[in-house]
């Protein structure tokens, strides 16, 4: 065997989430080169990004204004420290993401990635109940199925058996809940926060909330001196057909997580936005105030220039009209081409997340769990032109915002012929 990029990817490589044994057995795939809602492979084998490259891409790969704002960051500078130093884009995307939302938050606090802004945001909340005198607020709350990243921190939070259970002995106390009607039997006194992926929680196979309950449950919190974090890392930036999911409760929360869509998909970058409530104890020049919290590429100038360009593309472009009627013309073609086959249930569409169960087409039952069903699906539709990694038997629709009606054709089309093509999903 020659040497290429893929046998080294098999020598030396660990992918996340990711079955190495399995790996190993099979020809890995390798993106060389995107245009669009379109990735290329190393052979120029075309497919449509249908995950928006695991849930981050907004308005396309290789997109001119995004490359030109990198390019003008680079000649530059790429980086410098955050650390005693401050720089003009991390600033200004302080600044922007703050009065984005309504009312303004207080103070952005940059990370690098969905995890971190969860881990920064459960340092703050536990330092703010500690600075004004309720030391005992010291434990959170999150949801089961709940996914608010790897992190040990942020793994204590999450509700996935499979992922977290291993790592349970090492997590922080969390009290993981059903619903918000279980957590109200609780006792709020000892929480420092709720936690909350917002309107859907992506990992847990794209589950939607009911209607009002992210209001009711801030409203909860608020009778209760508990703070509400929201995760929007997978909502945030238009995905839902608003810039966030909070907006469509009303919700203003005390802190917020943000990451993935934040460069338009470019480079990690994240941010927590806390509240002037919650940023007021730590204006204090008591040495206790300090945050001791920071990554080495804290308000990384070359991710904050993207962040800036994407916000811009929001601004200058109806994206978030564009999303919506996407939405629609997603829902259609669902309907159309995979809601009428007897192996699809459960139809469910938010903005650009849309997510489908896979069942027996006879039976209606779930397929056992060997069977790998979603994943045997998604390998198929590569074959068809479309890349898209399901959440166990849940299949996941989630292109760029940018996607047009002809590609979101394509995207169902090529996910029915995979269905159809499948043995166990055929309607015989
Ligand atoms: C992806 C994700 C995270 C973790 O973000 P990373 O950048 O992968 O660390 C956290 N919360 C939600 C809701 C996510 O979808």
């Amino acid at each position: 065997m020659q040497d290429n990029p893929s046998d080294w990817d098999r020598q030396f490589a660990w992918h996340p989430f990711t079955n190495m044994g399995l790996w190993l057995e099979s020809q890995p795939l390798s993106i060389v080169r995107g245009q669009g809602c379109t990735l290329y492979d190393q052979n120029g084998n075309a497919y449509l990004d249908g995950n928006s490259s695991i849930w981050t891409n907004l308005h396309g790969h290789n997109h001119p204004r995004l490359n030109r704002a990198a390019r003008a960051q680079l000649d530059r500078i790429a980086h410098s420290s955050f650390l005693g130093f401050t720089n003009p884009p991390a600033a200004q995307l302080c600044k922007e993401l703050c009065q984005l939302w309504t009312p303004a938050f207080a103070r952005c606090f940059l990370s690098d990635n969905g995890s971190t802004a969860i881990e920064a945001s459960l340092k703050i909340a536990l330092q703010y109940h500690q600075l004004t005198g309720n030391p005992e607020r010291n434990t959170f709350a999150s949801f089961s199925g709940a996914y608010h990243g790897d992190t040990l921190g942020a793994s204590s939070l999450g509700g996935i058996p499979l992922f977290f259970r291993r790592f349970q002995q090492h997590h922080t106390p969390v009290l993981n809940v059903k619903s918000l009607q279980e957590l109200e039997q609780h006792d709020p006194s000892t929480l420092a926060a709720v936690v909350i992926e917002p309107l859907i929680q992506g990992a847990n196979r794209m589950h939607f909330w009911p209607k009002g309950m992210l209001r009711q449950l801030q409203h909860w919190c608020q009778s209760h001196g508990v703070l509400l974090i929201a995760d929007e890392v997978m909502t945030g930036f238009g995905r839902t057909g608003k810039m966030f999911a909070c907006e469509h409760e009303n919700v203003r929360p005390d802190l917020v997580a943000l990451a993935k869509g934040l460069t338009g998909g470019y480079s990690p970058l994240a941010a927590t936005l806390v509240s002037e409530q919650i940023f007021e104890p730590f204006q204090s020049t008591d040495p206790s105030a300090t945050l001791f919290y920071g990554h080495s590429y804290t308000g990384n100038q070359l991710g904050c220039a993207l962040a800036l360009e994407n916000l811009a593309i929001f601004r200058d472009e109806p994206i978030l009209a564009r999303v919506n009627v996407a939405s629609v013309q997603l829902k259609n073609a669902i309907t159309r081409d995979l809601a009428t086959l007897t192996c699809v249930t459960n139809v469910r569409i938010q903005g650009l997340v849309a997510a489908l169960d896979l069942v027996h087409p006879v039976s209606k039952t779930p397929f056992p769990k060997e069977l790998c069903m979603g994943a045997k699906v998604c390998l198929t539709a590569r074959h068809h032109g479309l890349l898209t990694r399901p959440v166990l038997d849940t299949l996941v629709i989630m292109p760029p915002l940018c996607v047009s009606a002809e590609e979101i054709n394509q995207i169902t089309i090529a996910l029915r012929n995979a269905l159809l093509e499948t043995h166990e999903t055929q309607a015989c």
